[in-house]
């Protein structure tokens, strides 16, 4: 019996005097009530100023005793005081006494025993006393007037019971609330556990970037103290993104309605180093869908990305050939020269070609050739020497010894090719170009090879099947690369946001005038305060492979702006060098930029491929490009028309857009023969499924014949030059009024 009854004496502070506050009104306003009611019944008697004159102290007690018992029995004493006063007015009416039933659900609220003891005391004696003493204001019924106290025991009966209903009720929520008090502590407990105890990093942050809480782990990783300064924020973390475009990031984790995760690379504050970190992020939101915080959670995968390229250069072999990997040739012919003070001669060997043979023989018979050729000619230089191949078609070899051992051997591999190579049952007569460099000492190897490289190209250009040693005229090229590169290189290291910005240049329907698409083409600030055009340094990014980064930043770039003209630009379109498309990461990296690009269509991203590109590399482009397509990205062949390949070839690319190039294109209007070639090609790529765009228009006179000749797009100066993003912006959402409408 004991453990069911209510405890009693639970609530809040703040609660109770709430509730006090009421009841004392409550009391205080029967003053009143009483008056109204005595006038009412004709004058104020003696019953009237009894009750009144003790109901006052009541509610003078019950404001100023001290503690919370005191004052609440004052108020049931007060109550008993004014529905006795009530009952003796309506001179024992019998409705007068349901006042008490409403007094005992009113003290309930105290939730207190007090009170509500108080009450039903007071409330049974007050009932036999003056039911004895003035039975006929008390009482309005003979029985009862007669035996005042059991009468007096029944009214306190209905009293107690109303109350032990009230008592129920209370008991109940008591439990309530204790079982959901329960759960809230151990929902606390857990989430303790969860977030406190575990060694992941994780924050919460409010939506405006404010630390709310953070684990202890998260504290020790980034050498916070445990208790954070007031309006602590992401800003005032330790580490600034590598990358000034990822600085952001909070930014796009506050629009995001999915939980999200992506790696960046910040730098240290600390200690300067680069760490690389995953987060995964989840915005809590309210029912009205308003964001209410952030939960990160971050991984520390810097190790992991350590690992990984160590993996990387660990790969000492080309899986094709078995020969050495680039990679591995650069280590081992650094240490060739480190060994002797002899100097070491380097060849670059590249098939000449090599597309067509490829083409002729089907894809797995490129790989068969490249494997019969890469035998042939380990077979056929020196033992000791380092065969590598670099990729596509490209083979270098090193030997120690001066130029003449050089030449020498280089010879003999053009005469061991005068042999056919056997290829899958067939004979196969192949052609090489041959570039020859010699390197002194372990600090010109990365330039012996650049150079070899440069005196292939001229073998390459004099007809190939020959021998080109490298001079002093190449020299002065080759100086030029290496000017490039140092300049790239330190384009790259600054914020690639200023250092490397990308203009867009418009993709204009000749039919509407209307801005469809835009090219992006990338610009450099030297150190000197000079801005150079692409010519300038993309083949120098190219050969050193700084195209990669390069590449990223121009495509994250391109993708940041498409989203900031999603709704004025159709497409992006964005060169991609050969180099980046056979890099084993371009295909995860750009499914990465798109996922984290918030592009609702991957189709508006199009990426420009050299029709050279495809002519003469690899044979595993084909794959990468089924990749591409398979992100839902479009692809243009970018430069048709300067290389080699047949109108016909064109059906064999998964191309979605043609680029017809300058060459092709400019003076067409006064070019019989351009123009019915471009004709031919609208009408080819038309049935084939595929767009047009010619580039390089600068006057009038094409523009029409173009117009005229149905093209479906068209870039050049005459419409607008290369922009920066802002002259961009202002093209896009104040459209030139046209003059090319009326012409
Ligand atoms: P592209 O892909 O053929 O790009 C078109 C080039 O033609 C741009 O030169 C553009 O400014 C120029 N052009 C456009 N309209 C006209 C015209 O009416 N007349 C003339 N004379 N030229 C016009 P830009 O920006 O100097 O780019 C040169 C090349 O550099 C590009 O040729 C592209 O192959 C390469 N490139 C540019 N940006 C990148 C990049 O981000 N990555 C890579 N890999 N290559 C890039
Ligand atoms: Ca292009
Ligand atoms: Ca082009």
């Amino acid at each position: 019996m004991r453990g069911w009854l209510p405890t009693g004496g639970g609530l809040r502070d703040e609660d109770w005097a709430r509730r006090h506050r009421l009841l004392t009104m409550l009391l205080a306003s029967t003053v009143p009530g009483l008056t109204v009611f005595g006038a009412a019944r004709g004058g104020l008697d003696a019953d009237w100023l009894v009750t009144v004159l003790l109901v006052l102290p009541c509610v003078v007690g019950a404001v100023l005793l001290p503690a919370r018992r005191l004052p609440s029995i004052a108020v049931a004493a007060g109550f008993t005081v004014a529905c006795a006063g009530f009952v003796a007015m309506s001179d024992g009416l019998t409705e007068s006494h349901f006042s008490f039933f409403v007094a005992v659900a009113a003290l309930a609220l105290y939730r207190d025993w007090a009170p509500f003891g108080a009450f039903l005391v007071s409330t049974t004696l007050h009932h036999a006393v003056f039911g004895t003493l003035v039975s006929e204001h008390t009482y309005d019924h003979r029985s009862a007037e007669l035996h005042p106290f059991t009468w007096a025991l029944l009214h306190g009966l209905a009293v107690l019971l109303a109350a032990a209903f009230q008592v129920v009720a209370w008991r109940l929520t008591e439990a309530e609330e204790r079982r959901a008090e329960d759960n809230l502590a151990e929902s606390r407990a857990q989430l303790s556990v969860a977030f406190d105890e575990t060694p992941v990093p994780m924050a919460m942050l409010a939506p405006d970037g404010r630390l709310l809480r953070t684990n202890s782990a998260y504290r020790s990783w980034l050498g916070l103290p445990a208790e954070l300064p007031p309006g602590f924020g992401v800003a005032d973390l330790p580490m600034t993104a590598v990358d000034p475009a990822e600085a952001g990031v909070f930014e796009a984790l506050t629009q995001a309605t999915d939980p999200v995760t992506f790696t960046t690379a910040y730098r240290r504050h600390d200690d300067g180093s680069i760490m690389h970190v995953e987060v995964h992020s989840n915005g809590l939101r309210d029912r009205n869908g308003k964001l209410r915080l952030v939960f990160v959670h971050c991984m520390d995968v810097t190790r992991q990305q350590e690992h990984e390229a160590a993996l990387r250069r660990q790969v000492r072999q080309d899986s094709l050939t078995g020969l050495l990997s680039r990679a591995a040739f650069e280590v081992d012919l650094f240490a060739m020269l480190s060994a002797d003070a002899a100097p070491a001669s380097v060849l670059y060997l590249d098939v000449d070609r090599f597309k067509t043979i490829n083409d002729g023989s089907g894809h797995s018979a490129g790989d068969d050739v490249l494997r019969a050729l890469a035998d042939r000619v380990t077979r056929t230089v020196p033992a000791g020497s380092l065969v590598a191949r670099l990729g596509g078609d490209e083979f270098v070899v090193a030997l120690p010894g001066p130029q003449e051992t050089g030449v020498r051997v280089g010879r003999a591999v053009l005469a061991a090719l005068a042999e056919p190579l056997p290829v899958a049952g067939a004979q196969l007569q192949i052609a090489l170009s041959i570039g020859l460099a010699v390197a002194h000492g372990p600090r010109q190897a990365e330039q012996a090879v650049l150079a070899a490289d440069t005196a292939m190209y001229a073998a390459k250009r004099a007809g190939g099947n020959r021998l080109e040693l490298f001079n002093d005229d190449m020299r002065v090229a080759v100086q030029q690369r290496i000017t490039a590169e140092s300049r790239l290189r330190q384009a790259l290291d600054g914020r690639r946001e200023a250092t490397l910005p990308v203009w867009f240049q418009p993709i204009v329907s000749p039919a509407t005038g209307l801005i469809v698409g835009a090219e992006a083409l990338v610009r450099m600030w030297t150190m000197e305060g000079e801005l150079l055009a692409p010519g300038h340094f993309i083949a120098a990014a190219e050969e050193t492979g700084l195209v990669v980064p390069l590449g990223e930043h121009v495509l994250a770039q391109a993708l940041r702006h498409l989203h900031r003209w999603r709704d004025e630009l159709g497409y992006v379109s964005v060169n991609v060098s050969p180099r980046q498309l056979s890099e084993p990461g371009f295909v995860p990296m750009l499914a990465g930029l798109l996922a984290a690009s918030g592009l609702d269509d991957p189709a508006r991203l199009v990426l420009e491929i050299t029709e050279t590109a495809l002519l003469s590399n690899s044979v595993d482009l084909q794959d990468r490009l089924h990749a591409l397509k398979a992100l839902g990205v479009r692809i243009a062949l970018d430069d048709f028309g300067t290389g080699y390949s047949s109108l016909t070839w064109l059906q064999s690319v998964p191309a979605d857009i043609v680029k017809l190039d300058r060459s092709f294109v400019a003076g067409l209007a006064g070019d019989p023969r351009k123009a019915s070639i471009i004709s031919a090609v609208l009408w080819l790529a038309r049935s084939l499924g595929m767009s047009v765009v010619a580039e390089g228009v600068e006057d009038i006179a094409d523009w029409d014949a173009l117009r005229t000749a149905d093209c479906p797009a068209i870039q050049g100066y005459y419409f607008s030059r290369p922009l920066t993003p802002d002259d961009m912006h202002t093209m896009l959402v104040r459209p030139r009024e046209l003059s090319l409408e009326a012409a």
